[in-house]
C-alpha cells in the first residue's frame, strides 16, 4: 500500500491504524468508538489490535465512515472543461468527503458509447483523486429517439443510464430502456419533468413565480412524469431511480410505489431539502436550478420521505458553471449549483441538527445504500473491502468561502453560510488524498516485540 504523505513523498505502508473515532458503519450496522485497521489498500478489521501501524491517525472527535459515494455528479469534461473536468470534480468530490461518484452523461458529445465510458475511467484513474463511475445515456446522444447501446456501454463500465439533464420524454423508449436495463441488471435514473410544462421555466410555478412575473416550472410536471415511469418499471419490472426528487406529490407516489413492490428508488439534494422558491427575490441565479426549488410543504414532504426510508439516497447534482455563464440575467443563466464541496454541511443543517436523521441514518444514504443501487463493491468498512474511508469532523465550524472550492466553478447558494461539519481526512485505496492535516503520525521504526 502506498501513503502519501507532504513531508517524506510516496513511502510504501503496510498498516494504518485509524485510532479512537466513532465508526459508523451501516452496512454492518456499527456505531461505535473503536479503532479501524487498513492494509494492503483494503479493510482489515474495526476493533481489534494489529501490529503496531506504520501510520497511525488519531481520529478522536471524529466520525470514521465508509467512503461517501454521490451518485449524481455533473463533470464537464468533454466539451466544457471551463466548467470542471474529469480531474477537478474529483479532487472537489474528495474535499467534500466524496471518495466514489457517478457522473452524468450530458457531456459534448454525450456519453453514449463504450468508448466515452473508458475515457472517463481512464481520465479518472490518471487524476488519482476520487473513484468515478460513468453513467451511460439512455439515448443516442441523448436526443430520446432511439437507444443507445446498452450493452456496449456496460462493457465500457457504466453502472447505471439516464438522460440527465433532461427526461427520456418517449414513454415507449423509456419502456424499453426499462426491458434492456434489467438485462443488465442496471437501473435507469431518470429526470422526471414533462417537458412540454416546463418551456421557458425559470423556477417553481406558483406564488412566487406570479409575484416575480417569472415564467414557472409546475409541480404536476415532475408528478405526471415520476406516475407514468413508476407504472413503467411495474409492467417491465425493471429497475427505476427517481433523480433530485423536489415535489410533496412526487415523494408520494414513490412511497405507494414501493407499497405496491414495484422497484421504484429516490434521491434527495440539500438543496432542496434546505432552500425554498422565495429565494428567487433575489434574481441571484445560484437559486435558479432543474427542478427548481419548490415550497416549503414540498421540502417538509422531502424531509419526511427522507426519514421514512421512502427517499433511501442524497446526492447532490453537482453541476458546475463558470462565472460567465452563471452571471447571466435570470432567464439565460443556466440550471444548476456546485454541491460536492457543501453536502456535509448542508445536510448537517438541513438534517441533522433539526433531529430528522441521525449520522448513522444519513451516512447509510451516501454509503451502502447508493453502493447497492449502483451494484459497485464501496460504501463499507467489511474486512477485504477497498480501503476507502471519509472521517467526518462534525462539529468543525467554518464559513463556506467558494473562492476556495477544489471545483474550477464556484456557482453555490451557500456562500457565506455559517455551517457545521466537514470533511476532514479521506482515504482512496489506502491513500490518505485528502486531509485538514495535524492528525496523523508515522512511525518509522518498530518496536521489538516483548522477549
Ligand atoms: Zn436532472
Ligand atoms: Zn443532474
Amino acid at each position: 500500500m502506498r501513503f502519501q504523505s507532504p513531508e517524506r513523498g510516496e513511502t510504501e505502508v503496510r498498516t494504518i491504524q485509524i485510532k479512537g473515532g466513532r465508526v459508523v458503519d451501516p452496512s454492518q450496522d456499527i456505531d461505535q468508538v473503536a479503532d479501524l485497521w487498513l492494509g494492503q489498500g483494503r479493510v482489515l478489521a474495526v476493533g481489534e489490535g494489529y501490529d503496531e501501524a506504520e501510520v497511525v491517525i488519531d481520529a478522536r472527535g471524529l466520525i470514521i465512515c465508509p467512503g461517501l459515494i454521490d451518485l449524481h455528479v455533473h463533470l464537464r469534461e468533454p466539451g466544457n472543461e471551463e466548467d470542471e473536468t474529469i480531474a477537478t470534480g474529483a479532487e472537489a468530490a474528495l474535499a467534500g468527503g466524496v471518495t466514489s461518484l457517478a457522473c452524468m452523461p450530458n457531456t459534448i458529445p454525450a456519453l453514449d458509447s463504450q468508448g466515452a465510458a473508458e475515457f472517463v475511467i481512464l481520465q479518472a484513474q490518471r487524476a488519482r483523486k476520487a473513484n468515478v463511475y460513468p453513467v451511460g445515456a439512455v439515448s443516442k446522444g441523448r436526443k430520446g429517439e432511439e437507444l443507445a447501446e446498452l450493452g456496449q456501454l456496460v462493457a465500457g463500465g457504466a453502472v447505471a443510464f439516464t438522460d440527465d439533464g433532461a427526461p427520456v420524454a418517449s414513454a415507449s423508449l423509456m419502456r424499453h430502456a426499462l426491458e434492456y436495463a434489467k438485462m443488465f441488471d442496471r437501473v435507469i435514473m431518470q429526470h422526471c419533468q414533462v417537458p412540454e410544462l416546463t418551456v421557458g421555466g425559470v423556477m417553481n410555478e406558483g406564488y412566487e413565480s406570479m409575484r416575480l412575473g417569472l415564467p414557472g416550472m409546475p409541480a404536476a410536471a415532475e408528478d405526471i412524469m415520476v406516475a407514468r415511469d413508476i407504472r413503467l418499471a411495474e409492467i417491465t419490472g425493471g429497475r427505476l431511480h427517481i433523480q433530485h426528487i423536489s415535489t410533496a406529490r412526487s415523494v408520494e407516489l414513490v412511497r405507494e410505489g414501493k407499497r405496491r413492490g414495484v422497484l421504484v428508488t429516490a434521491e434527495a439534494c440539500p438543496h432542496h431539502f434546505t432552500l425554498t422558491d422565495d429565494r428567487l427575490r433575489t434574481f441571484d441565479s445560484n437559486f435558479k436550478m432543474n427542478p427548481p426549488l419548490r415550497t416549503w410543504g414540498d421540502v417538509e414532504a422531502v424531509i419526511g420521505g427522507l426519514k421514512d426510508g421512502t427517499i433511501e439516497v442524497l446526492a447532490t447534482d453537482h453541476a458546475p458553471h463558470s462565472p460567465e455563464k452563471k452571471m447571466r440575467e435570470l432567464d439565460l443563466a443556466p440550471f444548476g449549483i456546485v454541491g460536492l464541496e457543501t453536502l456535509i454541511p448542508i445536510t448537517v443543517h438541513g438534517l441533522i441538527e433539526p433531529g430528522h436523521l441521525s449520522w448513522p441514518e444519513v451516512i447509510r444514504k451516501l454509503t451502502i445504500n447508493p453502493a447497492q443501487l449502483l451494484k459497485i463493491p464501496k460504501g463499507t468498512l467489511r474486512p477485504g473491502a477497498d480501503a476507502d474511508v471519509t472521517l467526518i469532523d462534525p462539529e468543525a465550524r467554518w464559513t463556506i468561502d467558494p473562492e476556495k472550492f477544489r471545483s474550477k466553478s464556484r456557482n453555490t447558494p451557500y456562500g457565506g453560510w455559517e455551517v457545521r461539519g466537514r470533511a476532514h481526512t479521506v482515504i482512496v485505496s489506502g491513500e490518505v488524498r485528502y486531509s485538514l492535516g495535524g492528525i496523523i503520525h508515522h512511525h518509522q521504526h518498530k518496536s521489538p516485540p516483548p522477549s
